[in-house]
């Protein structure tokens, strides 16, 4: 029986391509998603994988959510919390409301979704949890205090949990994208790109999510597993930590 894996944030972006890439490698999937139902309905179209709407920021929908993904796939085997935001501003400009929302997507929402599948992971003795962190969650970036701490927050839960569920056959890695060729990134200004953002990354382009999503597939396959607690920086080679 083929493994089910869930994506969060897997209608968009990188986690379109994760979602796709486990799919297209045998697993059951379901792709979360937070708002965006157009975007969401089209992946479904084009993919057939089934998308579901909940905050992984909210304990209780998520709780909801996931035993409703259980329900109709089977028990979880491969989680990838790869849902993320950016609210950035210099510190100094920072809200409180800034600060709680890209905390509690980017940091809540891994205790959040992860303990919903932990124990069951832990009775059938196999789990997987990939965690998408960011390079400036290992370097820091000006602008990003909030995004940094939570992703920064992301590794230090991969790690902790990594020990945790080794006796039982899980394996928690985390991977640190560098710049990738998301909306989000496409919607910078081409000169800042060329002048500011390529010259930093030495192979001298921006990631494409599928290079995301192809370490996503290693690291949930069972042969990856005597791999647990790392932390994968794939980021062109920008930064090294
Ligand atoms: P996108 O903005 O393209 O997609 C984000 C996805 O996450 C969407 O499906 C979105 O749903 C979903 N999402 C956002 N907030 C929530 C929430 N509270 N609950 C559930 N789902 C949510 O992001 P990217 O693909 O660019 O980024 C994916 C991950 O990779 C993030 O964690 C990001 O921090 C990280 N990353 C990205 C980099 C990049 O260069 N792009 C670099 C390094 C790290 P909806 O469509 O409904 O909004």
């Amino acid at each position: 029986m083929a493994r089910v894996a869930l994506v969060t944030g897997g209608t968009r972006g990188i986690g379109h391509a994760i979602s796709i890439a486990l799919k297209n490698s045998g697993y059951r999937v379901a792709a979360s998603y937070a708002g965006n139902d157009a975007a969401a309905q089209a992946f479904q179209a084009e993919t057939g994988i089934p998308v579901y709407k909940f905050d992984v920021g909210n304990y209780e929908t998520t709780e909801k959510a996931v035993k409703q993904i259980e329900k109709d796939l089977g028990p979880i085997e491969v989680l990838v919390n790869n849902a993320g935001i950016t609210r950035d501003t210099m510190f100094h400009k920072m809200t409180k409301q800034q600060w709680d929302e890209v905390i509690g997507t980017n940091l809540n929402g891994l205790f959040n979704v992860t303990r919903q599948v932990w124990e069951g992971m832990r009775s059938r003795k196999f789990g997987r949890v990939i965690n998408i962190s960011s390079i400036n969650g290992q370097k820091g970036q000006m602008g990003q205090v909030n995004y940094s701490a939570s992703k920064a927050g992301d590794i230090g839960f991969t790690k902790a949990l990594a020990q945790e569920g080794a006796r039982a056959g899980i394996t928690v890695n985390v991977i640190c994208p560098g710049y990738i060729a998301t909306e989000m990134v496409k919607a910078i200004p081409q000169d800042v790109l060329d002048k500011a953002i390529l010259p930093q990354i030495p192979v001298g382009r921006l990631g494409e999510p599928n290079e995301i999503a192809r370490a996503v597939v290693f690291l949930a396959s069972d042969e990856a597993g005597f791999i647990t607690g790392s932390t994968l920086s794939a980021n062109g080679g920008q930064y090294f930590a």
